[in-house]
């Protein structure tokens, strides 16, 4: 069959911070020679390795390797700002209200399954308590836009018949020991995960498990035949039954949705550690996570040494880039928009660096599906993860792998009756029309 070659490999800008201030993790042989198994995984983010841990357990004795481009934890999954949310969480609406009452009530449903998972991960292999906290979130509001955007998402929860609880500017400052948020909106459901660390601790549970997991091993091309599947990397190549493609915007580097899917960078910072006087003169609690109450605002988290040291970390809106990368140029840009948000929420905690500032990349797509289906026989994808890729990765990558093992499941039959991703207007259509909307919807959620 025809050897297809993959158009683009990730690159990052800035080191993935959550994954920096952990010790150093050891590094994983790279796929050398020929090898084969029954599954093979492209890509060690939260949607790799959850197919891996749901292929093992349904088909216990199955061979599942899994070949990651870079080092576990340096890509997004090492960027993110470790929300784990069960709610509906719509980036492209004004308050997060997905596509309406019914289909919100199954997305939150099977995004806890995704949350009982990941929490099973951390029983099952050993992971440190602080690596996942059942603490809720905030959405933080800082003007009466984003007041609003409270209300009007407040009065969605109520029809879910979810439970919350609207915040004063007292509770706020209680909680973040700032004096910039008016009011929030605290739902109990979330998550906050120590990102880098969970994936770290999942692929070892894995590796101790007999998967096998492969670093620095880009998959360069890929071609079908005799049953079956070869990925090829710079130095190996593995023969598969089956192929899970795990690698979410990097779906369109190995030719598929082409003009489909949008490519996101956000970008973060996390503060050097917060010494003993400035913790003081922070006060509030030690560990919070707040979202904007506008998406297109501000998410900040308070940290502990339970995740890595007491820091803040603050990550700001997105632009359009379809070539996946920021330029160093794009971050400094944005690390000082960051220093001036942070600067006026936090006025105690001037002086405090920024010890690690990075870019990320995330993929939506316009009408917010995932694409988690076979697309050719043996060959599957659990990618497209949206704004939520901690919890929609983990249900793509549980659902591929049951597609794989040809299970019907309530993850599968809710991804499979999801549209095609819709199609984008030609470049640069796209990027100049998504970045100009991006612009103003940042612009006007400015205070979040
Ligand atoms: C700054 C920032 C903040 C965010 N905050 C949140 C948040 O709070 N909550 C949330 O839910 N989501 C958040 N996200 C989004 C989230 O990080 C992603 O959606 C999520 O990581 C997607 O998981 P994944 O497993 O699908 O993909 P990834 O984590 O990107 O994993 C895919 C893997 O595939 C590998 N790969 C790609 N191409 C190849 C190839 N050719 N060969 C081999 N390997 C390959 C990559 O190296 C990568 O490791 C944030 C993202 C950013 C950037």
């Amino acid at each position: 069959m025809t050897l297809r070659n993959v158009a683009r490999l990730p690159v990052h800008t800035g080191p993935a911070g959550w994954n920096a201030i952990l010790p150093p993790a050891p590094v994983l042989p790279s796929l050398a020679g020929e090898a084969g198994c029954d599954v093979a995984i492209v890509g060690a983010g939260f949607a790799g390795l959850s197919a891996a841990r749901h292929l093992l357990a349904e088909a216990p004795g199955i061979s599942v390797a899994v070949i990651e481009a870079g080092r576990v934890a340096e890509s997004s999954a090492g960027r993110n700002s470790g929300f784990m949310i069960d709610l509906p969480h719509e980036l492209t609406s004004s308050d997060y209200a997905g596509a309406g009452e019914a289909h919100d009530r199954v997305l939150t449903r099977l995004n806890r399954q995704a949350i009982d998972f990941a929490e099973s991960v951390v029983a099952d292999y050993g992971l440190p308590a602080g690596f996942f906290k059942r603490s809720g979130k905030i959405n933080g509001a800082a003007s009466t836009v984003g007041e609003q955007a409270n209300r009007s998402y407040a009065e969605h929860l109520r029809q879910m018949g979810e439970p919350h609880e609207m915040l004063d500017a007292q509770a706020m400052r209680e909680v973040t020991g700032s004096v910039y948020y008016t009011g929030g909106l605290f739902t109990p459901g979330t998550a906050l995960i120590q990102p880098a660390g969970y994936i770290r601790g999942l692929a070892g549970g894995l590796a101790a498990r007999g998967v096998r997991i492969f670093e620095g091993s880009p998959v360069t091309a890929f071609e079908s035949g005799g049953g079956g599947w070869t990925l090829t990397t710079p130095a190996g190549r593995i023969r598969a039954a089956r192929v899970i493609l795990a690698n979410n915007g990097h779906l369109e580097s190995f030719g598929f949705k082409s003009g489909r899917l949008m490519h996101i960078m956000l970008n973060a910072c996390m503060t050097a550690e917060l010494p003993p006087e400035a913790l003081r003169a922070l006060g509030g609690r030690e560990s919070w996570g707040i979202t904007p109450s506008d998406p297109m605002g501000s998410t900040v988290r308070r940290i502990s040494t339970a995740e890595g040291g007491n820091r803040i970390v603050i990550r700001q809106g997105g632009y359009y880039r379809p070539g996946m990368q920021t330029s160093a140029a794009d971050l400094a840009r944005v690390v000082h928009g960051m220093r001036r948000k942070f600067d006026r929420r936090f006025p105690t905690l001037r002086g405090i660096p920024f010890e690690h500032s990075w870019s990320g990349h995330l993929c939506l797509s316009k009408n917010a599906v995932s694409v988690m289906r076979e697309l050719e026989p043996g060959l599957y994808s659990a990618c497209v993860q949206n704004g939520l890729g901690t919890t929609r990765g983990t249900l793509t990558g549980i659902g591929a792998a049951d597609l794989a093992l040809r299970h019907n499941t309530e993850i599968t039959r809710f991804f499979l009756a999801e549209v095609e991703p819709a199609l984008l207007p030609p470049h640069p259509f796209d990027t100049i029309g998504a970045n100009a909307y991006l612009r103003w919807k940042e612009w006007q959620a400015r205070a979040e």
